[in-house]
């Protein structure tokens, strides 16, 4: 082990031929001074792994639809009906007055 500074990492970003022989390099392999700016630039990270497609943003279409006024009135009924039962059956269970 040499006790020489590891090199600086790179302040500007790789070059698309940079970033395709990091990717062709074995694990490991690759020059330490461009792994080391991969390694903390999300930009080139975003580049190596998606091969320069930008990234696939969410559509937000899977989201379900909110229920009608009427259905969460329904709900919210239901939801205090069986805690006046809860409490009812408790009452009955204690022998309160
Ligand atoms: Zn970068």
């Amino acid at each position: 082990m040499s006790d020489a500074p590891p090199p600086p990492a790179r302040s500007e970003c790789l070059t698309d031929p940079e970033i395709e022989g990091v990717r062709a390099a074995p694990p490991g392999a690759a020059p330490e001074a461009l792994a080391r700016h991969l390694a903390a630039c999300e930009r080139c990270q975003e580049r190596a792994l998606l091969d320069g497609r930008p990234r696939p943003r969410a559509t937000g279409r899977d989201r379900p639809a909110l229920p009608s006024p009427s259905r969460a009135l329904l709900m919210l009924a239901l939801v205090v009906a069986v805690i006046a039962a809860f409490f009812y059956t408790l009452r009955l269970l204690v022998g309160g007055s």
